[in-house]
């Protein structure tokens, strides 16, 4: 590591915690998020704020004005650009090493399953139940830890699906298929801005320790908040042996 590495990152390694070994992993990870909005943004900021080697940005959306309450990565001088570009634009002005990689599309099965397996930690930012339900899958078939994030109103969402252990559940254990019918809703719905951010940040945070291997993840837990109360619940989930997605797997 270069002076300038020691110094930006200092205060990750003096934690005995992390240290220079738990830095240096955490800056050859690489990590895909789907989605650059509400909780794209800050989990993006703090990966790239912490060094984290390569982020894939997915994002098809352009960014618009009624986005800025919350998605903290987009300005108002960048209306009507690429959420790619813009998050791209944020991050390097954040942390100049680290690379960032757009795809700027919707990305259906076929191209995200070479997205999740070329990344080490997935996260979940997207905002639609057939995005979530085809990432879950590619992270089934690659093995791959899925951190799942959801904000809606003032209802946020965190959990960690990782089937790298062989009792591990996966997304569709918790939340079959059948349940699409809400999505529509969930894009229009009003959403409490920094809960965004509270959720996202937890992402990031579960996804640091996870590429440097410290820590104990969140994995087997759902973690639910009412941000008008702020009061947070933790269920214990399991894998649903006959689930069509990772039943067999
Ligand atoms: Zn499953």
């Amino acid at each position: 590591m270069q002076d300038r590495q020691l110094q930006r990152y200092s205060r990750h390694i003096l934690l005995e915690e992390i240290g220079i070994e738990g830095q240096q992993r955490i800056s050859a990870a690489r990590m895909l998020i789907i989605g650059a909005g509400g909780l794209g943004s800050p989990a993006a900021l703090y990966l790239a704020s912490a060094g984290v080697g390569r982020l894939t940005l997915v994002d098809s959306d352009r960014v618009d004005l009624t986005n800025l309450q919350r998605q903290v990565l987009h300005t108002t001088e960048r209306i009507g650009q690429l959420k790619t570009s813009s998050a791209r634009i944020a991050l390097h002005a954040l942390n100049p090493e680290v690379q960032v990689a757009e795809v700027a599309r919707r990305a259906g099965p076929d191209e995200l399953d070479p997205l999740v397996a070329e990344a080490e930690v997935v996260l979940d930012c997207s905002d639609n139940f057939a995005t979530r339900h085809a990432l879950n899958r590619a992270c089934v078939r690659h093995r791959r830890p899925l951190v799942s994030g959801a904000a809606v109103r003032f209802d946020g969402q965190l959990a960690i699906f990782d089937r790298r252990a062989d009792d591990g559940a996966c997304y569709a254990c918790l939340f079959p298929e059948s349940d699409d019918a809400q999505d529509e809703l969930c894009s229009t719905m009003g959403v409490f801005a920094p809960l965004t951010g509270i959720i996202g940040c937890m992402q990031a945070a579960e996804a640091l320790k996870l590429a440097a291997g410290r820590g104990a993840s969140l994995t087997g837990q759902l973690m639910i908040v009412d941000a008008l109360s702020m009061q947070w619940r933790a269920l214990t989930i399991g894998r649903d042996p006959n689930c069509p997605v990772c039943g067999t797997a």
